[in-house]
């Protein structure tokens, strides 16, 4: 059967238009002949695309640039409020939203605490109605916003956005995409919580030299997500990248996923609380008791990781052995997939240097010898809001990848 010439034709012109308005994006302020030249496509292709999209009002002039001879050429540049996208982080007990606009600077940020996530679709129509009055507040035409990503712990079904299960919010099942989107004017994408914090982590460490990093996400649960080059490996149905379920003691306590001794039952922020409240509830004798004022139903991490530092034997038992199983997680995961970095994110990292080293220590001794392994494990950026402009991200990457830009 005959390509059809004239759909050839138009996705051609699509491409095009496409590529020069992401040229304006990402490497403006740039003139016309500049563009042509990257794209390796006629002045007058980019010229017809440029006057297109100075109609839209996407772009705008920014004056006259150098030229060796004649006359000097028109320097273009994006016009960056014509679009904003939203990314969303859903957390447990904390709802963070950020609003950037399409030359990807930061136009508003938000945080509110969240309830229970019960009954679902009631948490759910919550986080839609307080995303929308936020985006109301600023002021911006729905016309305007792309869309919304929205970053959720557990696991993500690829395509849907349904979430398959969620052990953190105690959800199973939930298509929460759809549900989401029944009300919101634009796109809505779920993706898992650590894979857009990866895309963001990622982003901001970005170097030629490094072509695969491992983030994990150390925090109330522990995940991990590979991105190679600029692209985030999802896996065949979307649930790669768990690392807290990787059972790394099977005598272990019994984790919220059905298994025992799983990564994250043993060494996640919601593990070693739990260890020193049991402890705790029998035992007082520890800087520990003093800092949760006797009461051990209200040890959380940070409490056990501040007595660790004021040089508690108990904390630093707990934070020692949560740093080993890091360690022995981490060198199963880099003898599968020998990445150039290990980045080490979330809650759990504002503890200081000494927790990274710690890992560091027991990853090495677990490790495969490689005598040429040159690899780079460090912290991540420590920023509150990391996962929710991941969200975004993963958000404004699909809507280039399906050409679905209002342009
Ligand atoms: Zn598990």
């Amino acid at each position: 059967m005959p390509y059809d010439k004239k759909l050839n034709q138009f996705q051609i012109a699509q491409t095009n238009k496409y590529n020069v308005f992401r040229c304006i994006v990402r490497e403006g302020p740039i003139n016309r002949a500049a563009i042509a030249k990257r794209l390796d496509i006629s002045i007058p292709t980019v010229m017809a695309i440029v006057e297109d999209l100075f109609g839209k009002k996407v772009i705008r002039s920014a004056g006259k640039g150098e030229s060796g001879v004649g006359k000097q050429p028109e320097i273009l540049a994006i016009e960056p409020d014509c679009f904003f996208y939203i990314g969303v982080d859903i957390g447990r007990g904390t709802l963070r939203i950020v609003v950037n606009n399409i030359a990807g600077a930061e136009a508003a940020s938000m945080k509110e605490p969240t309830g229970d996530p019960f009954p679902e679709k009631e948490f759910i129509s919550h986080v839609k109605k307080l995303t929308l009055r936020f985006v109301k507040k600023l002021k911006i035409g729905p016309d305007r916003i792309l869309g919304a990503g929205f970053a959720m712990p557990g696991l993500i079904e690829k395509g849907t956005g349904n979430v398959i299960v969620a052990p953190d919010f105690g959800w199973r099942g939930i298509p929460l995409q759809n549900w989401l989107q029944t009300g919101i004017p634009y796109p809505a994408l779920v993706k898992n919580s650590t894979q857009a914090l990866a895309v963001h982590e990622t982003s901001v460490f970005w170097t030629d030299e490094v072509h695969t990093t491992l983030c994990v996400n150390l925090g109330y649960g522990i995940g991990a997500a590979i991105i190679t080059g600029e692209d985030l490996y999802e896996g065949t149905g979307g649930i790669s990248g768990e690392l807290g379920h990787c059972v790394v003691d099977r005598d272990g306590p019994l984790c919220k996923c059905g298994n025992s001794g799983c990564l994250e039952a043993v060494s996640s922020g919601e593990a070693i609380a739990r260890q020193a409240q049991t402890i705790i509830a029998h035992h007082a004798r520890s800087k520990i008791a003093e800092l949760c004022g006797g009461n051990a139903a209200g040890i959380d991490a940070k409490m056990v990781f501040d007595a660790a530092k004021a040089g508690d034997g108990l904390a630093l038992k707990i934070i020692n052995s949560a740093a080993e199983n890091i360690g022995v997680g981490l060198s199963m995961a880099v003898n599968l997939l020998d990445p150039d970095r290990v980045l080490l994110c979330g809650g759990l990292m504002a503890n200081g240097p000494d927790f990274l080293d710690r890992i560091k220590a027991s990853m090495e001794e677990h490790l495969t010898a490689k005598a040429d392994r040159d690899l780079v494990l460090q912290a991540g950026t420590r920023d509150e809001y990391s996962t929710a402009k991941g969200a975004s991200r993963v958000l404004m990457n699909t809507l280039w990848a399906r050409r679905a830009l209002p342009i």
